[in-house]
């Protein structure tokens, strides 16, 4: 589903990624553990085509988002975006739109869908995080927890083949945490491709089909949950480990 080909990305002179190689196959969950500034968001975004790589490639579904160039292919580009769904540590909700409608948006903007249609779609998937009671709340009053779950719904209503979560559960109060795990497991057990970053250390070790270690822009190290978590190879995934667990 997605390929990963020495993928380097600086900002100025700065090299966040430094040749990252990374395969998700389809119906995969691999998720992304390491400190802060290593580089994770960085190389979601990069998947998203939400960054340029300065070199190397990402290709999803067997398509390049640039051009041999390095260049946007804008066209593909608008396509690929569709087939990933991506929601973040802050919910991005626009503020003046219920939760129904931010679900309805995109689908009505890019898909080209009808306001009934989108309404349809919408309340699906809003039904489907357990927010049927409320589709027609504003995001403030909403809490954390509740917000996540509309964007989660809002990603899930393009109708993704792929998601992407970066540090979905951070922003939350703990009590809330469980919610948009749940909503999340549901995903993976319906065989959703995800790609994860996350502190949730349990959660990883849980959900994770696999699980990549990464620290100053390279992948350290990756293997089987079981594996990465109780006997890591590497003397910086141990510490890392350690510290989190
Ligand atoms: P965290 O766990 O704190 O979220 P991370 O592993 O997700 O960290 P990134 O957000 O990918 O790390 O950032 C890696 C490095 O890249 C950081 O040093 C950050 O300051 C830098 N960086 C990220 N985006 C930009 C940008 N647009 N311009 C300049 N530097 C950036
Ligand atoms: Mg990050």
């Amino acid at each position: 589903m997605i390929e990963v080909t020495q993928l380097h990305k600086s900002f100025g002179s700065l090299e966040i990624l430094k040749g990252i190689d990374l395969d998700v196959h389809q119906g995969e969950i691999v998720v992304i553990i390491g400190p802060s500034g290593s580089g994770k968001s960085t190389l979601l975004r990069c998947l998203n085509c939400l960054e340029l790589p300065t070199s190397g490639t990402v290709k999803v579904e067997g398509e390049n988002f640039a051009d041999s160039s390095g260049r946007y292919n804008e066209k593909r580009v608008a396509k690929l975006r569709t087939e990933i769904g991506m929601v973040f540590q802050s919910f991005n909700l626009f503020p003046m739109m219920t939760a129904v409608e931010n679900v309805m948006a995109a689908q009505v903007k890019i898909r080209k869908k009808s306001k009934e249609e989108a309404r349809k779609t919408a309340e699906k998937y809003l039904k489907k995080v357990g927010l049927a009671e409320r589709m027609d709340h504003y995001p403030d009053q909403l809490s954390g927890g509740q917000k996540q779950r509309v964007a989660i719904a809002r990603a899930l209503a393009m109708e993704p083949h792929i998601m992407l979560f970066d540090e979905a559960t951070s922003a939350l109060d703990p009590e809330l945490v469980g919610e948009v795990l749940k909503v999340i497991r549901e995903l993976a057990d319906e065989g959703m491709t995800m790609v994860l970053v996350t502190h949730e250390m349990r959660f990883a070790e849980e959900i994770g089909d696999r699980i990549i270690f990464m620290d100053k822009g390279m992948i350290v190290e990756e293997g089987k949950p079981d594996e990465l978590f109780n006997a890591p190879k590497h003397q910086r995934t141990k510490l890392f480990i350690n510290q989190v667990l």
